[in-house]
C-alpha cells in the first residue's frame, strides 16, 4: 500500500513527507484494519512534519481524522464487522490502569498512544486501530463531512466545555480554522453569542457566514467581555490579548498541542479577579461519543476542501499558509 511518512521534519515547504510503499499491516488481536476513504488533515500533522512536536517514531505516517471500512479482524475483535464504516481518532490508546485513567481523565493517562504521532495514522490506504478507540459515525454524514469531526469537532468541544461559558453567555473564538469552524456552530445552537477573532480572510468570510455575532482581527478589542473564550490559533501572544478581553471569573481554554511562547501577563488586568488560564489535552472517548451525536443531533456541517491522498504534501502547505477556510480532507 502507499502511505506517506515524515521522515526528517523540516519547515513544510521544504518537504518533510515522503510517499512509501509498504506491506498491508495486519492487525493484532483487538485490533482491526481500516481501509481509508479519507482522512482529515489537522494543524497537529503541521506541527509534527515541521518538528514542532517532536517525532515519537521514525518514519510515522501522520493523520488522525481518519474515516475508514473496516477489511480486518484481529483476534478477539468482535465489536465491528467486515464492511462497516468507522472513524478512527486521536486517541489511539490508554493503558486503562493509570491514576487519571482511573478517574476518568483518560486524555491524561501518562501512557498514552496517539494515531499519527506513535501509531501509523491515515495518510496511507489503510491504518490499525484498537476497536475499544474507534467510533461508528452517524450515516447522515459522507465521510468526507464525517472526517473533520474526529479531531478538529471532537477537541474543539472539549475546549468548549473547558471555557465555561453559562447559557447564553458570550463565547470569544481566537483563530478560525478546522476546529473552531465547527465549535462555533455548537456554540451558536446552544444559544451564545460568539465573537470571532482572526487575521485570514478567507476565515473571516466563513465564520461570517455561519453567523456569528461579530468577526474582528486576530488582536482586535472584543465588542463585549467575554464569559469565555478559546485560543485555537498557535500564537502564545494571542493569551494576554485574549485575558484582557475575558469579564471576571471568566475562562480562557488554549485548544492548542502546541503554542508559541507566552508573554509575560500582566496580573492586575488579565488574571485577578479570578480570570482562569487552562489548557485542554486530547480527549476522552467519552468527549468523542456525546460530540458525534450532538453534531448529528445540531446538524454541524463541516466546510470542508478536498485533496486526492496524493497530494497531501500541498493540502498541508496550504494550511500553513492559510490557503483554505474550514478543514482540509485527503481522498483516496
Ligand atoms: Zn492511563
Ligand atoms: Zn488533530
Amino acid at each position: 500500500m502507499h502511505a506517506w511518512v515524515v521522515e526528517a521534519p523540516a519547515p513544510i515547504d521544504a518537504g518533510p513527507l515522503r510517499r512509501v510503499e509498504r506491506q498491508l499491516p495486519e492487525p493484532a488481536p483487538g485490533q482491526v484494519r481500516a481501509r481509508v476513504a479519507c482522512c482529515g488533515v489537522c494543524r497537529t500533522d503541521l506541527h509534527l512534519a515541521e518538528g514542532d512536536l517532536s517525532p515519537r517514531r521514525p518514519a510515522v505516517t501522520p493523520g488522525h481524522e481518519v474515516v475508514g471500512t473496516v477489511d480486518a479482524l484481529g483476534d478477539g475483535a468482535s465489536r465491528f464487522a467486515v464492511g462497516e464504516r468507522i472513524g478512527v481518532a486521536w486517541l489511539g490508546r490508554t493503558d486503562g490502569t493509570c491514576r487519571y485513567c482511573r478517574r476518568g481523565d483518560e486524555n491524561l493517562c501518562v501512557s498514552p498512544l496517539f494515531t499519527g504521532w506513535d501509531l501509523d495514522g491515515g495518510y496511507a490506504d489503510a491504518c490499525l486501530v484498537d476497536e475499544r478507540f474507534a467510533y461508528r459515525l452517524p450515516d447522515a454524514l459522507a465521510d468526507e463531512q464525517a472526517a473533520p469531526l474526529l479531531c478538529a469537532g471532537i477537541i474543539g468541544y472539549r475546549a468548549l466545555r473547558c471555557a465555561d461559558v453559562p447559557p447564553g453567555g458570550r463565547l470569544g473564538i481566537y483563530g478560525f480554522g478546522g476546529s473552531a469552524h465547527l465549535t462555533a456552530q455548537v456554540a451558536l445552537a446552544q444559544g451564545m453569542r460568539v465573537h470571532v477573532f482572526t487575521r485570514g480572510e478567507k476565515n473571516r468570510a466563513l465564520a461570517a457566514e455561519l453567523g456569528v455575532d461579530s468577526v474582528g482581527g486576530a488582536a482586535d478589542l472584543s465588542p463585549e467581555p467575554l464569559d469565555g473564550a478559546i485560543l485555537f490559533a498557535p500564537a502564545g501572544e494571542l493569551v494576554p490579548v485574549a485575558l484582557r478581553a475575558m469579564d471576571r471569573g471568566a475562562t480562557l481554554a488554549v485548544a492548542d498541542i502546541w503554542l508559541s511562547a507566552i508573554p509575560g501577563l500582566d496580573y492586575a488586568a488579565e488574571l485577578f479577579e479570578e480570570r482562569r488560564l487552562r489548557s485542554v489535552t486530547a480527549n476522552t472517548r467519552r468527549d468523542g461519543e456525546e460530540f458525534l451525536r450532538l453534531a448529528e443531533r445540531l446538524g454541524v456541517r463541516a466546510t470542508t476542501v478536498a485533496y486526492p491522498m496524493a497530494e497531501a504534501p500541498r493540502a498541508l502547505a496550504d494550511l500553513a499558509h492559510g490557503r483554505f477556510g474550514g478543514a482540509a480532507v485527503l481522498t483516496n
